[in-house]
């Protein structure tokens, strides 16, 4: 069983969105044990999309429309999708009367292009949309079967994981691959990969290493024939890693590393702050992207100038005139200032050069303070990133929450 997703937006040819949709269409096609071996983009033109859907039809068994199923001129999916199965289009009533309901509850004038959201291939079955007014097709011929889905991420999302996801399962033929993302700081990806080599040679579960910006990111997948079994292969392969890179696992799947900081300091009932300069509030807006962050997330200063790390920040001065604002100095004493200022447990600093022009006091691009303070002082950390100003930037906030991290373990 493989399927071909088809993409279909001239907006997304021109670059204007990014096609995410069929991504998640991926994930949830290997999910359900049905390889995919083609995806195509193709913009608005009626032409064009029947011939992608023909080529789409003659090579897969599964195919999924993206997009196009609007009341627009320009959303032609369903035209395209009932010529390319030889078929024609039929209005299916009880849905042109419900969208006819839809817009005179809420006041909307009725235009007739509406009505094209009701027809269907006659071979075709609708797909409920309870969040938007284009239906969904699931059309079955010659053996293939054909998915239509809507482009808006409101509608997309719900009906691909709650209607079309039940039905891949069963044209899967009860396989799941299923898969659990381990999350690792504070190690390189070779020193991983040396230290868990005998692991990745297992057929499945397979375990593959995935490089991110200042982390690395472990897939483990198993096929097998449902969800439990799938969890059953992962659980021991977890755990002989977790055993394998201790601490250095700092969670799972989506967990990012500012949501394992906060929940370990809530599980304690500590509490942290923070003071930055090239960072911006960067880490702030990590550190509050958590939810329930102000159970452990007090605030922090934005001190982006050497006059404004003067004015908000008690004690700096000596180190600022002495050290300059790119140094161990200055980030130590922003750090245990805004520590006192705001009484908490823990506090973060970050202070350095992102360049491009390397006009900070003479320092380096790349060149980072980053500084912690805890009730037992304060370490600083000397970093050197590479990268553009961006990199230097992300990089800065990612060390300075795997530090403050494992201050706390
Ligand atoms: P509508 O009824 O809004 O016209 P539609 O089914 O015709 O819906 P499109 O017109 O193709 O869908 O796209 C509507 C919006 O959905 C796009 O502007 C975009 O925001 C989003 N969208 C469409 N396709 C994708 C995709 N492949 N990935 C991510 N977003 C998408
Ligand atoms: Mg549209």
């Amino acid at each position: 069983m493989n399927a071909e997703i088809v993409a279909v937006g001239t907006e997304l040819l021109l670059g204007q969105i990014t096609d995410t949709h069929s991504a998640t269409m991926a994930r949830i096609l290997a999910e359900c044990g049905i390889g995919c071996r083609h995806r195509q983009t193709v913009g608005d033109n009626l032409d064009r999309i029947v011939e992608v859907l023909r080529q789409a039809l003659s090579r897969a068994d599964v195919v999924v429309c993206i997009g196009g199923l609007g009341p627009t001129a320009d959303d032609l999916t369903r035209d395209a999708i009932a010529l390319a199965l030889d078929d024609s289009l039929e209005t299916v009533p009880e849905v042109e009367e419900r969208l006819r309901r839809w817009f005179a509850s809420r006041n909307y004038t009725w235009v007739e292009s509406n009505a094209r959201q009701a027809q269907k291939p006659t071979c075709a079955e609708l797909i409920p949309n309870p969040n938007g007014t284009a239906p969904g097709l699931v059309a079955r011929k010659n053996g293939k079967t054909l998915f239509a889905l809507p482009g808006p991420r409101g509608e997309f999302d719900p009906m691909a994981y709650d209607a079309v996801k039940p039905i891949l399962e069963t044209l899967g033929g009860g396989v799941v691959i299923h898969s659990r993302v381990l999350r690792i700081t504070g190690i390189g990806e070779s020193a991983v990969e040396e230290r868990i080599k005998h692991l990745m040679e297992s057929e499945n579960p397979t375990v593959a290493p995935y490089a991110q910006p200042s982390e690395v990111h472990l897939r483990l997948t198993a096929r097998a024939v449902d969800l439990s079994s799938a969890e059953a292969l992962l659980d021991p392969v977890e755990a002989a890693i977790r055993a394998e890179l201790g601490s250095a696992v700092y969670g799972l799947n989506k967990t990012t590393l500012e949501e394992a900081v906060i929940n370990l300091l809530i599980e304690r009932g500590e509490t942290v702050s923070t003071a930055e300069s090239m960072t911006g509030g960067g880490l702030g807006s990590r550190l509050t992207m958590v939810c329930g962050a102000s159970s452990a997330y007090l605030g922090g200063v934005v001190t982006y100038t050497a006059a404004a790390k003067a004015s908000l920040l008690e004690g700096v001065t000596g180190a600022l005139a002495e050290h300059g604002p790119v140094s161990a100095e200055t980030a130590a004493a922003m750090s245990e200032s805004v520590r006192s200022r705001l009484s908490s447990t823990y506090s973060v600093a970050i202070t350095g050069n992102a360049g491009p022009t390397s006009d900070v006091g003479g320092k380096p691009v790349g060149l980072v303070y980053i500084a912690i303070s805890s009730p037992a002082g304060t370490s600083i950390e000397e970093c050197k990133f590479r990268g553009i100003r961006e990199d230097i930037r992300a990089r800065a906030e990612q060390t300075a929450l795997r530090l403050l991290r494992e201050k706390l373990l």
